[in-house]
């Protein structure tokens, strides 16, 4: 147990305005509350969310922004009120950092699913009104209900992109039973994807990653996927149509669904967890031959998101990593928007 300090303004790497790049600032935290921990933040990832919500893609932002819910670190202090973690552990903060607590989502751990709504951990308001600042930060406070346990077998750098990539894909790799004799394709192999067939080979099913071209041919076998076939190909789509049990999708902009559930097999579902800023098109005809499921997913519970950290730490599971300093993070947008990251930025947060 330790005394809470003021509300203090650390280090941040903030958007002051839509589209702007990121320039360095200072953001406030609030003092350490009854149930809070204060995180120093060891590495943030880059998530294609934060370009989206930066650049003011999905809504209407809040500015400055200071995107990041990718975030690993260690605890420096600890509120009275805490009981699951102590200074020094290892622990990671994801894409939410509140919510209502006892609707029937909190309560079952679908927390992000909550009817009043999460808080994100940045470009949302608190329950003061208080806008939110995420992990491209020296230190952040979060209630210990909202943090989780980076096991020990991972490295704090590969484990910051598990807290978004990694827990959206696995929640619908188990949610729609990915396993021995299901055939998953991964569409889309960025930071999501990539994570998507380390998953879904681990959890042993026979992984497909469907990619624009050739390029990240070998990438993908190393990673774990039986299988490669490049999207531009027209013939791709005639070989594999009838596939799949499972197919998700993590294409960041719109995609011709028609094409992709023609890829099913009868009662196969396609999964979206690309979040693309337009609407897309689809003929219903697709999905009505073949009783086949479009669905989405959205990340996961806090339960589900140690579940996963767990996960990966028993399969040596971590993100494959390029780790920048601060001041290149306006760079590694443009290079994220071009697919050019293998396969997801991380920054040091020392170097902020
Ligand atoms: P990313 O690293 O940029 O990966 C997206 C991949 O989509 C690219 O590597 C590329 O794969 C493919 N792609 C990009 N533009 C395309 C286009 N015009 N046509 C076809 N394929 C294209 O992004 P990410 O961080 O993985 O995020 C992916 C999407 O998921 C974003 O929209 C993000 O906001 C969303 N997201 C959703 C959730 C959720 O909870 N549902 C959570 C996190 C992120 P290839 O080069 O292999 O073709
Ligand atoms: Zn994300
Ligand atoms: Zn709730």
């Amino acid at each position: 147990m330790s005394v809470s300090v003021p509300a203090t303004r650390v280090a941040a790497y903030a958007a002051p305005a839509p589209k702007a790049p990121l320039e360095r600032t200072t953001v406030p935290r609030r003092p350490v509350g009854e149930h809070d921990v204060l995180i120093d933040i060891k590495y943030a990832g880059i998530c294609h969310s934060d370009i989206h919500q930066v650049r003011d893609g999905w809504r209407e932002g809040i500015y400055p922004m200071v995107p990041g819910h990718e975030i690993a670190g260690v605890v420096a202090e600890v509120g009275p009120g805490v009981t699951r973690f102590a200074v020094g552990d290892r622990v990671g903060v994801g894409v939410f950092v509140d919510s209502c607590r006892a609707c029937a989502y909190c309560l079952r751990g679908d927390e992000h699913f909550c009817t009043e709504g999460s808080t994100g951990t940045y470009n949302a308001l608190d329950r003061n009104g208080e806008p939110t600042y995420g992990g491209y930060s020296t230190r952040i406070v979060v209630d210990e209900n909202y943090t989780v346990r980076i096991p020990d077998g991972l490295a704090l750098d590969t484990a910051a992109p598990l807290l978004c990539a990694g827990i959206t894909l696995y929640s619908p790799l188990r949610h729609w039973q990915a396993g021995p004799g299901k055939k998953v394709a991964v569409v889309g192999l960025g930071g999501l994807g990539h994570m998507g067939v380390k998953i879904a080979a681990a959890l042993g099913a026979e992984v497909t990653v469907l990619s624009r071209s050739l390029s990240k041919r070998e990438d993908a076998l190393k990673l774990g996927a039986a299988h490669y076939y490049a999207t531009d190909d027209e013939t791709t789509f005639e070989k594999l149509a009838g596939t799949f049990d499972l197919i998700l999708s993590t294409v960041s902009a719109p995609l011709g669904l028609d094409a992709y559930l023609a890829l099913l097999k009868v009662d196969g579902a396609l999964v979206n967890v690309g979040a693309p800023e337009e609407p897309v098109a689809l003929n219903l005809f697709s999905v009505i031959d073949g009783r086949k499921t479009l669905a989405g997913s959205m990340i996961g519970g806090i339960a589900e998101t140690q579940e996963m950290l767990d996960f990966c730490a028993a399969h040596g599971l971590g993100s494959e990593i390029e780790l920048i300093r601060a001041e290149q993070v306006n760079e590694a947008y443009e290079r994220v928007l071009a697919s050019d990251v293998r396969y997801r930025f991380v920054i040091d947060t020392a170097t902020i």
